[in-house]
């Protein structure tokens, strides 16, 4: 059942993104720019439409970070919300609303769903052991525990999953946990949450997906929730032990919060609320001329979540589909009065420069950097970006690349039409549209051929195929651009030397051509706004263009012949290469600082030990007599040690740092009474010592002068 409905109305919401710290242009790339296309495209076709957005500012990264930066949660949320806000303003995202889910009217829309749900009887409160830390008075969100990974051996792998082997962990899977946050051994601890039973929905889904979304979902997207539905739902918890979040409005859930993930979708709906609130007070305008209203109410909110009549479309990156198709989608309909998103159009990841993107590491371009760089340069990001859109499988950036699509598209083809149009009718014409004459055929054909722009680039967007849409929209520069070139109105008012019949000036000629040049310059200028909306903005105030509408376009009569234009500027400029350098060599610094260690990776002190614990270690020095790769494993090697009271085999996970062959002959220090542990069917009996160096290098322990096997280290 993919057909369209009747569209009243649409809401349209980008991911919120998490407050804890600044966001990148992979994340732009992600849901961001897509979506503001979308919206500028809707607005310009004077649809109804809601454009909401907002800082996720709950969850347990918050305090973390806050920590970590040695500040408070609020801090670090007013701190990112601010930033992020200002960021995608500079950019031209044009929310309606950037709200914060920390406002009173999120926190009661949030509560009230709750209470929805559970007075229907439709969560489930289930008691079960979780890991708690008893130092840090907490229980441990799965990414605050870290211990040895069953599988490969890691030793640093998380209690959701092992970053060395991938594979997916629950925290009681780990061997030795420990946590995060004070070192400690974590010990388990009744606690009780509400969950809402995945698996109840799952015939709905089925047929809501799997059925009807089959033919107008991407692949990717659908194919992320067949997996996840074959896989099989299971509850989940909507409720969290935190003392950062909003509070579970049950009387006997002290400490709860809602789980991040619950409130974070809800932050939509709390975001169209907040908006009508605002209009309703007049604090704010409606940015469609459409609304369905004549004075907007408090309550006309209800209309772009509940009404049949509208159409939903969530914007995302691939790594929040699940939550947008299955987790919130079946909130939705435990609710029981909300309409259901009729597209989630995710896109996959935006890599840099051969790389993944990733913040913590250095290895990326954040937001607020590239503002910085090129202030007056929002278009050209947005352009790159868009030409580029990780839509179908992960894309990259390369800065020559960005380079190259500002200097050889938006430059040489869509600036240089743009400018040879006006500066040629400024010099013959007294800056005034001339009028047009007799068409010949190669008139004609451009004619025919702008005609038809609109549409394609308009199917294309509603497809959400915004790199089509974009390459479309260059396209008609392009066409423009040829055309100038193969009519050459310049050579026909050059005043040649020695004129002869065939060489006359013919300035009516001139005239049409330049008419023809202009009307497509129009065009550009609106059917742009939604790829390139300071361009756009820009190039209307150069060619004095009244407010004209998608449907106004593919017609070459939007400016009257005689109409005076505006004072021509150049619309881009190039980027030459030494400004390009620069961005490279600033983000291969930034890579190689944030490897060198810093003191937030030193790891906590553990809590203080007597003798007698340290006695109970009995750590020796062992001589290694043979080494080997185990044949299943690339991080472990089977080393076996004449430990002075016997030869042993012990499994150790070095073997990214050590090949067998160095490992043949030398000292080194282990830990002889460690109870035998099996890793991949073979037991291990102790463990190498060994110390991490700033690249994450491992470096084994030995002593300074040669000892005899077995002796004891004290
Ligand atoms: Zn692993």
């Amino acid at each position: 059942m993919s057909e369209k409905k009747d569209i009243k109305r649409y809401t349209v919401t980008s991911a919120l993104p998490y407050a804890n710290g600044p966001k990148h242009i992979g994340h732009l790339a992600g849901a961001y720019i897509p979506a503001d296309v979308y919206v500028r495209f809707l607005r310009l076709l004077q649809k109804n439409v809601v454009f909401v957005c907002g800082s996720d500012e709950h969850g347990t990264a918050i305090p973390n970070q806050a920590l970590k930066e040695g500040t408070t949660s609020q801090a670090i949320i007013d701190k990112y919300h601010a930033m992020i806000r200002e960021c995608f303003q500079k950019l031209g995202i044009s929310f309606d609303i950037y709200h914060r889910t920390s406002e009173k009217i999120h926190h009661e829309t949030s509560q009230e769903f709750f209470l929805n749900l559970y007075n229907k009887g439709l969560l489930t409160e289930t008691t079960s052991e979780q890991y708690f830390d008893v130092q840090a008075n907490v229980f441990l969100a799965d990414r605050y525990i870290i211990g040895t990974c069953p599988r490969c051996g890691n030793p640093n792998a998380y209690g959701d999953q092992c970053e060395r082997c991938g594979s997916t962990l629950s925290p009681s899977e780990l061997i030795n946990p420990r946590s995060t946050l004070s070192g400690n051994a974590p010990v388990l601890k009744a606690t009780k949450h509400w969950y809402l039973p995945l698996q109840d929905y799952e015939p709905w889904l089925r047929e809501w997906i799997l059925n009807s979304h089959k033919d107008d979902w991407k692949t990717n997207v659908y194919g992320q929730c067949k997996s996840w539905i074959d896989t099989g739902l299971q509850p989940r918890a909507m409720t969290r032990d935190l003392d950062w979040g909003i509070k579970v409005p049950l009387p006997n859930a002290e400490g709860k919060v809602l789980y991040v993930w619950f409130d974070a979708p809800i932050g939509y709906i709390s975001a169209t609320r907040a908006l009508f609130k605002e209009m309703s007070e007049g604090k704010k305008e409606y940015s469609t001329p459409q609304s369905d209203f004549g004075k907007v109410n408090e309550d006309d909110w209800k209309k772009y979540w509940e009404d049949e009549g509208t159409k939903l479309v969530h914007f995302v990156g691939k790594d929040n589909i699940v939550f947008h198709c299955i987790i919130f989608p079946a909130m939705l309909k435990a609710a029981g009065h909300y309409i259901f998103p009729d597209n989630v159009p995710a896109n996959e990841f935006m890599n840099l420069e051969g790389e993944k993107m990733s913040t913590s590491r250095g290895w990326s371009i954040e937001m607020h950097d590239y503002i910085a760089a090129f202030p007056d340069k929002p278009d050209i990001l947005r352009y790159a970006l868009l030409t580029n859109l990780p839509e179908t499988k992960d894309s990259e950036f390369t800065w020559r690349d960005f380079q190259s699509k500002n200097n050889n598209e938006l430059v040489a083809i869509f600036g240089n039409f743009v400018n040879r149009a006006l500066v040629l009718t400024q010099k013959y014409f007294d800056n005034k549209v001339p009028v047009r004459g007799a068409l010949r055929d190669i008139d004609k054909k451009v004619i025919a051929d702008v005609r038809d722009f609109p549409t394609k680039i308009a199917t294309a967007i509603e497809g959400y195929r915004f790199r089509e849409a974009t390459a479309l929209m260059m396209d008609l520069a392009r066409t423009g651009n040829k055309y100038l070139a193969e009519t050459e109105p310049w050579k026909l008012v050059k005043p040649s030397r020695n004129a002869s019949a065939s060489e006359e000036t013919d300035i009516g000629r001139v005239g049409t051509i330049l008419n023809i040049a202009l009307q497509i310059s129009a065009n550009l200028a609106v059917l742009s706004e939604p790829f390139l909306p300071f361009s756009s903005v820009k190039l209307k105030d150069m060619l004095s263009l009244s407010d004209l509408k998608w449907n106004d376009t593919g017609s070459v009569d939007l400016l009257p012949g005689g109409h005076a234009l505006g004072a021509a500027h150049l619309l881009f400029e190039k980027i030459e290469d030494p400004i390009i350098e620069a961005q490279i060599r600033k983000l291969m610094d930034t890579k190689k600082e944030s490897s060198s260690p810093r003191v937030s990776e030193i790891k906590p002190l553990k809590p203080e030990i007597t003798i007698d614990d340290f006695s109970k270690l009995d750590i020796r020095i062992g001589k290694i007599v043979a080494a080997e790769k185990m044949e299943k494993s690339n991080k472990l090697l089977k080393l076996t040690i004449n430990s002075g009271l016997d030869t042993r085999t012990i499994l150790s996970g070095i073997a990214h740092h050590y090949t067998a062959e160095e490992m043949v002959g030398k000292q080194v220090t282990f830990i002889a009474n460690l109870a035998p542990r099996k890793m991949m069917g073979m037991e291990s009996q102790g463990m190498i010592l060994s110390a991490e160096d700033h690249d994450g290098k491992l470096k084994l322990l030995a002593p300074l002068g040669d000892v005899e096997p077995g002796s004891a280290v004290n």
